[in-house]
């Protein structure tokens, strides 16, 4: 089952980089991250199994409670929202942090690295429609962060992530990726060492490569539908 659609989730993005209309400037392969969330721990060492060594979990809490019942293994990906009394966990935790949001945020994981000696690899996220019920920083603000950095020794900016917005079409959000990937254009112009765009879910990762994402995060079309009445 896992892995008959890790296969045809493999094939849809081979088939996506073949389809791209120019070369990106992020590459030509693509790490595909399996969302683990609201399945149980066995998901992940399955995924493992697999071959699946990136794993994305959208709760520092969820992810805690798994990884105690699976010990170390893979890299872990935070793509939920962080609040700052939680940073401390998730910075001992994961391996990057795509959905940092604020400023704020940036700092306080910052200290919390420094803290224990890390150097945290993070993404910034973007809001690029604009949603309200979403957070991240808009395709204006989100290179303000850059004069930051040089405060911030704990941090290193990989990248970014985008969410588009939820559409029945993956065609409709061909544009939002396409302004991602020129977000991401942006930033490489003033920081060369950035290399992740994260952009694509399981509607519509096939269009995120095309557009240029090298990561995509990828949930249903791997595990199944999940389910909500798991606690962890
Ligand atoms: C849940 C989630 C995913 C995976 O969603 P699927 O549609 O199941 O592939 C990807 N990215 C983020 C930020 C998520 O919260």
């Amino acid at each position: 089952m896992l892995a008959d659609n890790l296969k045809l989730v493999q094939g849809r993005i081979e088939e996506a980089l073949q389809h791209r209309k120019e070369a990106k400037l992020t590459g030509n392969t693509v790490t595909l991250v399996g969302v683990t969330k609201n399945h149980p721990a066995e998901v992940i060492s399955e995924a493992l199994a697999e071959g699946i060594k990136n794993i994305g979990e959208n709760r520092v809490q969820e992810a805690k409670a798994k990884r105690e019942v699976l010990g170390d293994g893979g890299y872990w990906h935070l793509i939920g929202h962080l609040q700052t009394n939680k940073a401390r966990q998730a910075v001992a935790m994961f391996d990057l942090i795509e959905s940092v949001d604020s400023e704020r945020l940036l700092q306080v994981i910052d200290k919390e690295a420094a803290r224990i000696d890390k150097i945290q690899d993070v993404l910034l996220q973007l809001n690029i429609a604009h949603e309200e019920q979403k957070s991240g920083f808009s395709r204006e603000e989100y290179l303000n962060v850059l004069p930051l950095l040089d405060n911030y020794r704990h941090v290193r900016v990989r990248g970014l992530m985008v969410i588009a917005p939820k559409a029945e079409d993956a065609e409709a959000v061909r544009q939002v990726f396409a302004a991602g990937y020129r977000c991401f254009c942006r930033l490489q112009a003033l920081r060369p060492e950035i290399d992740c765009l994260s952009m694509g879910m399981s509607g519509d990762y096939a269009v995120a490569v095309e557009e240029g994402a090298n990561i995509v995060r990828v949930g249903t079309a791997l595990f199944g539908q999940r389910d909500y009445s798991l606690k962890f």
